[in-house]
């Protein structure tokens, strides 16, 4: 509990949840609890636990509602780019507040960022980038359905403001999620392999 460095954290029950700040399964047991009564004694209410892999508190309601919640997509390592990482992360936290518009549009600059960076020119529709992506191979012949797939939902013209919904949201962040790991998680752990 010393290594939390929290003042005067208590011992709670404890509990599974997967952290919204660092992404890992945690058990935690230590954390602060809102009893009924106004002196905080009594049957507990809230919560607050603390993760012991990064340290950061996550509040649960009294229907254990977490905040923040847990990102949805997967963690992708060895991205080598600040920008990609960047906009990856705020298109996972859009989507964990149903801001499923900005997920989209997070996810359209990161194609059009990942296909300038592997030799595309930039100023194009977002499709072009994923047919781009497509011809050079860096989807693979078994994903090729998802590029129609998101050519029919993305049929709209760049300038057209259009209401996302989290279907759409879900299914381009899972399509940059498998992307994200081909072009810089596998790479990344074959290059430490065989350096
Ligand atoms: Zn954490």
């Amino acid at each position: 509990m010393g290594l939390l460095k929290w003042r005067q954290v208590g011992n709670l029950n404890s509990f599974k949840y997967i952290c919204g700040y660092c992404g890992n399964p945690v058990a935690s047991n230590v954390g602060y609890v809102r009893g009924y009564h106004p002196d905080g004694s009594g049957s507990d209410m809230c919560h607050i636990y603390i993760c012991h892999h990064c340290f950061g508190p996550s509040y649960f309601d009294e229907s254990w509602k977490q905040t923040p919640g847990p990102r949805p997509g997967e963690e992708v390592s060895g991205i080598n780019d600040s920008g990609v990482q960047s906009l990856y992360n705020e298109a996972r936290d859009s989507y964990s507040k149903n801001a499923f518009t900005a997920t989209v549009l997070c996810c359209r600059k990161l194609l059009m960022h990942i296909a300038v960076s592997k030799g595309d020119s930039p100023g194009k529709q977002f499709i072009e980038y994923v047919e781009y992506l497509a011809n050079k191979n860096y989807i693979p012949p078994d994903a090729k359905d998802w590029v129609d797939h998101i050519r029919t939902k993305g049929n709209e013209a760049n300038h057209e403001i259009v209401i996302m919904s989290e279907e759409e949201a879900k299914d381009l962040l899972a399509f940059i999620s498998m992307l994200l790991k081909l072009i810089y998680e596998f790479p990344n752990k074959m290059r430490a392999i065989k350096p």
